[in-house]
């Protein structure tokens, strides 16, 4: 089963894929993860696509489709979660192109809904495990007293360099620009389900599992 997770920033989505992975063995392809790897590995494209980020704007169709392409070629095990991709018309046209190539559909798309205020509250207080991507809020969740993940024990937290209240303006924008068509789109194909983002992370979960079926 190959699917997406459609939703802005802070809706919840690589939470939710990372729990998916867990249950059912799909694979996580997040394009903003790998386009972070690539930074921190100091490669060309990672050097191109940094100020790009960090002012919270898409990074070129190209560069992104390209991504998503080579990891198709892989061995696709419980299916294809994809977070974060595709966030344009272009995008979504390519995926269903590379996934046709590969004699694969795209089973569900699922949008993540949240409130824009809620979005923001979420984002500025967001920190993660450096080691295994738990997420924390410094309200709702704090980073244990211990210094441990409660996850994997690791003890390096970090938190994203575009997760600031101006470069998140401009993800914003650029969402409901350049990415909330998709939802339209999707609704025509007959592939999309809308979850409510807001609740607990049980609670979305439990969504997604009775959308996914
Ligand atoms: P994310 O981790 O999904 O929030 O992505 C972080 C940043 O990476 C975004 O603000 C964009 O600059 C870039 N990015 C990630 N995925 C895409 C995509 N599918 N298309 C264009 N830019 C992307």
């Amino acid at each position: 089963m190959n699917i997406i997770l459609l939703g802005p920033p802070g809706a919840g989505k690589g939470t939710q894929a990372r729990r998916l992975v867990e249950e059912r063995g799909m694979i996580q392809l997040s394009t903003g993860d790998m386009l972070r790897a690539a930074r921190s590995s100091g490669t060309a494209m990672g050097k191109r696509v940094a100020a790009v980020m960090d002012a919270g704007e898409l990074v070129t169709d190209e560069i992104v489709i390209g991504l998503i392409e080579e990891q198709l070629e892989g061995d696709n095990g419980g299916g294809f979660i994809f977070d974060g991709f595709p966030r344009t018309l272009p995008q979504a046209d390519a995926l269903g192109a590379l996934l046709a190539k590969h004699g694969a559909t795209l089973d569900r798309v699922i949008e993540m809904q949240v409130d824009d205020g809620a979005l923001v509250a979420r984002i500025i207080a967001r920190s993660t495990c450096g080691c295994c991507g738990e997420v924390y809020n410094d309200v709702t969740k704090p980073q244990p007293a211990d210094g441990k993940c409660v996850n994997c024990g690791g003890t390096e937290f970090k938190r994203r360099a575009d997760d600031n209240e101006e470069s998140l303006k401009t993800r914003l924008l650029a969402y409901y620009k350049q990415t909330s068509p998709l939802i339209g789109y999707y609704y025509a194909k007959g592939d999309l389900v809308t979850v409510d983002g807001l609740g607990e992370i049980e609670a979305v979960a439990g969504d997604i599992k009775a959308a996914l079926g």
